[in-house]
């Protein structure tokens, strides 16, 4: 989650009844309803955060595998979005590659 004003994700949550967050950087704060918070809209549609976490922690692993096995970033990012891209965009794609990259560094 990021602050909608300066983008900084050094946030607090502040105030307990309605979800309210505040950003620490510059001050702004927000409010979110519950159950919109536990929904991500994916390109097949809104899901749960779980299951959305879920893709993409199995999407990750399968680019750390790839990476280590030599592919290259093109092949990696074409065979994550022929498995997931019903549940991510390209840009969760391309995040979870780079991630997998700074991962596989330290491998
Ligand atoms: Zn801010």
């Amino acid at each position: 989650m990021s602050c909608p004003k300066c983008g900084s994700t050094d946030i607090a949550i502040s105030g307990t009844e309605s979800l309210t967050f505040r950003c620490k950087r510059c001050g702004h704060t927000w409010s979110v309803e519950q159950k919109n918070l536990a929904i991500v809209n994916t390109p097949s549609g809104p899901v749960h955060w779980t299951v959305h976490t879920y893709y993409k922690e199995l999407a990750l692993q399968d680019a750390i595998d790839m990476i280590i096995n030599n592919k290259d970033i093109n092949t990696i990012v074409e065979e994550l979005k022929k498995n997931y891209s019903k549940y991510l965009s390209e840009e969760d794609i391309r995040k979870i590659v780079e991630k997998a990259r700074k991962i596989a560094q330290y491998l």
